[in-house]
């Protein structure tokens, strides 16, 4: 059946630059009489950018405001290589130059109080989508495209855990659906276009939604407007067999479950933010991972039935885990240990990746991502030894089936000569995670991307 309303999200790579954006027209625009709202992340490398700004404008004002400039001349350029027109190129530097200056104030007022809070990083985040979507919405009005431009944080309600907000379904739903809300704007257009990544909290503050935050922002509207489809638009053919950027022969995976989709996200794979899917499937929405510059390829269909076929999708990798190792007293209850252990380290704000324990120890994989909390670590267990490595992630169907040589035996086997020091099968079948030193995950990653060559 033909479907309704579609959500499409576009990521950094298919608005990096001018022709990059008449790239996503192109996609955007065909078949006129769907509606569709239009996700759109900042412009690749710009998010980066502007944190790398923030924390300069605390000591380096000049320094900072230089490196706005290079933003300013970034967009300047994306607008001159996709509008034709004088009069909607006009529009649009005129329109970055005002959000420029916004932000040049802002920072501002960073280095006057030599103070950068997580509040004040998310207002200043929120300028690469507003750029992004500037432009794009100058290049539909150019071509005579019916839309209207929606700033995200009118209608994207979150808590106020800046830097990692969570979204408040609810209230998200009754501003897009009331009479005044987003869907209503389609009275007047075909096409809603719209931030990624930024929404607001109940006083009105910028907050993001963490890092590549923008697939969640997609799913979230996705879900709160009951689309018929969610579409991921990124710079690969839909979700690769490995990261392509590392491995060669990485090839698309049709057809993905959740589950899996959830775990290689979670374990490195960047192509889609852990988060996203699970309310749209959830609520038997189609999500879709699709490529901007090839859009005639079938991509990635997130399904929420897994297949039965035993086989090996996706690998994953995720880099600098430390591993825990306890080794519990004696005279005192294990799972109590281990329980202790773990509310320790979710009490302390460290995120577990995966934990296993025995009657006499246990060993737990954290993902730290700065120096003090390793020293902190070190400060609330004593007794432990700690080390870093890789933990590689491998998806797909019944990888434990219990034949005589089950998917999990020819991994084991692939990788025989190379020292792991920790292997699990995911209780869902559909998952096993292998710890080793650093100097050994590409190999392993090599080898059992080898077995689906
Ligand atoms: P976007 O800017 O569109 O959100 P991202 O850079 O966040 O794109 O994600 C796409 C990138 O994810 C790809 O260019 C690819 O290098 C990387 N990637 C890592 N693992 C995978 C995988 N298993 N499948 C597809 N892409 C992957
Ligand atoms: N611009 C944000 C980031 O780079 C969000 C996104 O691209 O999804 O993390
Ligand atoms: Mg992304």
């Amino acid at each position: 059946m033909k479907p309704n309303l579609i959500v499409m999200k576009f990521g950094g790579s298919s608005v990096a630059d001018g022709l990059a954006m008449k790239q996503v027209l192109a996609v955007a625009a065909k078949d006129s009489s769907v509606k569709k709202i239009i996700v759109l992340s900042a412009s690749k490398g710009i998010t980066d950018k502007i944190i790398e700004t923030c924390n300069l404008a605390v000591s380096k004002y000049d320094a900072a405001v230089r490196l706005i400039e290079e933003v300013r001349s970034h967009h300047i350029s994306i607008a001159k290589d996709a509008l034709s027109s004088a009069n909607a190129l006009d529009r649009a530097v005129t329109h970055i130059n005002s959000i420029i200056d916004d932000f040049i104030r802002y920072i501002k007022g960073i280095n006057l109080l030599s103070e950068l809070t997580p509040k004040m990083i998310d207002h200043c985040l929120a300028f690469g989508e507003k750029l992004s979507t500037l432009i794009f919405h100058n290049l539909l009005i150019e071509k005579s495209i019916k839309s209207e431009l929606a700033q995200a944080e009118q209608f994207i309600k979150t808590n106020s855990n800046f830097g990692k907000a969570s979204p408040d379904f609810d209230k998200i739903k009754e501003l897009i659906n009331n009479p005044y809300g987003l869907l209503d704007k389609f009275g007047k257009c075909d096409i809603i276009v719209t931030q990624g990544f930024i929404g607001s909290d109940s006083d009105g503050n910028i907050t993001t939604l963490g890092r590549g935050g923008s697939d969640y922002s997609a799913a979230i509207l996705g879900f709160a407007c009951s689309a018929d489809e969610i579409q991921i638009w990124t710079d690969v053919s839909g979700v690769q067999s490995a990261d392509p950027k590392q491995i060669d022969k990485a090839r698309t995976i049709n057809k993905m479950s959740i589950n899996e989709i959830r775990e290689l996200s979670f374990f490195g794979a960047k192509v889609l933010h852990p988060d996203t899917i699970k309310p749209a499937v959830e609520a038997g929405i189609t999500v879709k991972v699709l490529n901007t510059f090839s859009p005639h390829e079938q991509g990635t269909l997130i399904d929420s039935s897994p297949e039965l076929t035993p086989q090996i999708h996706s690998i994953s990798v995720k880099k600098n885990i430390l591993s825990i190792k306890f080794t519990f007293k004696t005279n005192h209850n294990s799972s109590r240990q281990a329980a202790e252990i773990l509310s320790t380290l979710s009490n302390n704000k460290y995120a577990t990746l995966a934990s296993s324990f025995t009657e006499s120890s246990m060993i737990v994989f954290v993902e730290v991502d700065d120096n003090a909390k390793v020293i902190m670590l070190k400060s609330l267990f004593r007794d432990c030894i700690i080390s870093y490595g890789d933990m590689c992630c491998i998806v797909g169907n019944n990888l434990t089936a219990a034949e005589q040589n089950s998917i999990a035996h020819k991994i084991l086997h692939s990788i025989q000569d190379i020292p792991i020091k920790f292997f699990l099968l995911g209780s869902n079948d559909e998952s096993i995670f292998i710890f080793a030193d650093a100097e050994y995950s590409d190999r392993l990653i090599r080898n059992i991307h080898s077995l689906i060559e």
